[in-house]
């Protein structure tokens, strides 16, 4: 019997578990290929809802989805581990040891062979080597970053509840993670506050930092200002054109030499994607490392690599990195592959913009049309972009679990706010 043509997908985030899914419920389930899914975490969660997490207002524990379930329910294999090389020419990845937190070796280094591989390891903050961040910042940029700062975030906000004294927090980062983190922030304050035996909450001194001279530069000049005053109005200090020098373990420095003191700091500025990339072998990265993929999303030098998401970078038409452009890319190639596999060209990806939403915690929200119209913020303060932003989660659910588990999954939600207090305390 002729072998499977073997697909492996390496990041099983917004772009590669949505693409496992599909092409295990059209190629797997036919049996035309055989595809192994690949990543460093046991579970999938949605990056767009991190802040949440880190905050402490979104139960991750409903919004895991566990790789091994998935795909045992969609045609694919899974196996965890983190790529950590590439042979072209034999056509295999490395996965590097499996190693537990008490430094125990579960899986030994191992390599699967491809006859296509598609990375989709997605990227992370870049602080662009600013002394003292990497020793003294925490980070955003996976749900492990998130529960870190999560149980930092509570321990602090408990020593501030119980002497009495303010909690300052300093976010480098006026982007759409750095600002929705500072609103999250606030939000989860105000819910704690539920569960303080009445005693006053503490006062939250939140700071946050952007070099340019705007906050949410990816929306327009109207959605930042109202996003700012919102910001202001429950008591965020927002400081624009604010460029960070360094930082230390008391706060950040900033280049006209005022310094902010900060008990917790946290970098949400910059993408790169992950440094692995600069180990597999002689391929064209783009100066932030992201592989630079032709518009088919096929590499420059290989036909049989594929990169998508926000480790991809199109030279010929650069796409922002986001979980929409992601989920297209993911989409583009579930759709072609199958026919490629038997030898068919591939179409190019083409982004089709369908705007962008930022919601500020139950403050505000905006969202944005491709023509520039904006909606939200307005009486009703911003439901509808908020609205927009559950749905976007709520579709990338469906997509995943199918319509029936997906409004399962919904009820469940909506009966944990019965049961489980709605902000995270232990
Ligand atoms: C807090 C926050 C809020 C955001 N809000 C929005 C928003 O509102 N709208 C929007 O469009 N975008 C938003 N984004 C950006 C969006 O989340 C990303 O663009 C999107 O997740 C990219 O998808 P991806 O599949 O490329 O990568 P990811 O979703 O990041 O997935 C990457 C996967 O690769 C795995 N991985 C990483 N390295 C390795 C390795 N070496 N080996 C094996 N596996 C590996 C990871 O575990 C992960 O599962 C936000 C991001 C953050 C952090």
């Amino acid at each position: 019997m002729a072998q499977k043509f073997r697909i492996v997908i390496v990041g099983g985030g917004v772009a590669g578990l949505a693409l496992a899914t599909r092409l295990g419920k059209s190629v797997g389930k036919s049996g035309r290929a055989e595809i192994t899914l690949v990543d460093k975490s046991f579970a999938h969660v949605w990056k767009p809802m991190l802040h949440c997490f880190a905050a402490g207002t979104a139960a991750n524990e409903n919004d895991r989805i566990s790789f091994m379930s998935q795909a045992s329910r969609h045609h694919f294999e899974f196996w965890p581990g983190e790529i950590s090389g590439m042979d072209r020419k034999a056509k295999t990845i490395t996965l590097a040891p499996v190693i537990d937190t008490n430094g125990e070796t579960i899986l030994d280094e191992r390599s699967l062979e491809y006859d296509a591989v598609i990375l989709s390891i997605g990227s992370r903050a870049n602080d662009f080597g600013t002394p003292g961040v990497a020793q003294h910042c925490m980070f955003i940029d996976n749900l492990v970053d998130a529960n870190g700062f999560n149980d930092r975030f509570r321990k602090e906000l408990l020593k501030a509840f119980a002497y009495h004294r303010e909690l300052d927090i300093a976010i480098v980062g006026g982007g759409a993670t750095g600002t929705q983190l500072a609103a999250e922030l606030h939000k989860a304050l105000g819910l704690a506050a539920l569960y303080s035996f009445g005693q006053k909450p503490p006062e939250l001194k939140i700071t946050l930092l952007e070099a340019g001279p705007r906050i949410l530069p990816a929306f327009p000049e109207a959605v930042s200002e109202a996003a700012m005053k919102q910001l202001e109005a429950i008591g965020v200090s927002v400081r624009t054109s604010a460029m960070v020098s360094g930082a230390d373990e008391n706060g950040f420095m900033l280049k006209d030499g005022t310094r902010i003191p900060a008990t917790l700091r946290v970098w949400a500025a910059g993408v790169k994607a992950p440094d692995v990339t600069r180990k597999f072998g002689d391929i064209k990265l783009s100066r932030s490392g992201q592989l630079e993929v032709r518009p088919t999303l096929q590499l420059l030098e290989d036909d049989s690599v594929f990169a998508m998401g926000d480790c991809a970078f199109i030279a010929d038409k650069p796409v922002a990195p986001t979980a929409q452009a992601a989920r297209q890319q993911a989409h583009h190639l579930a759709r072609h592959l199958p026919a490629w596999i038997n030898g068919r060209p591939l179409p190019p990806f083409v982004f089709n913009n369908k705007g962008a939403v930022v919601a500020l915690g139950d403050y505000n929200g905006w969202g944005t049309f491709p023509g520039g119209t904006v909606f939200g913020g307005g009486w009703l303060h911003g439901l509808s972009a908020r609205m927009v932003h559950l749905m976007l989660y709520r579709q990338h659910q469906f997509e995943l679990y199918g319509p029936f588990r997906g409004m399962v999954s919904c009820l469940v939600d909506w009966l944990d706010v019965f049961v489980r207090p709605s902000v995270r305390l232990d």
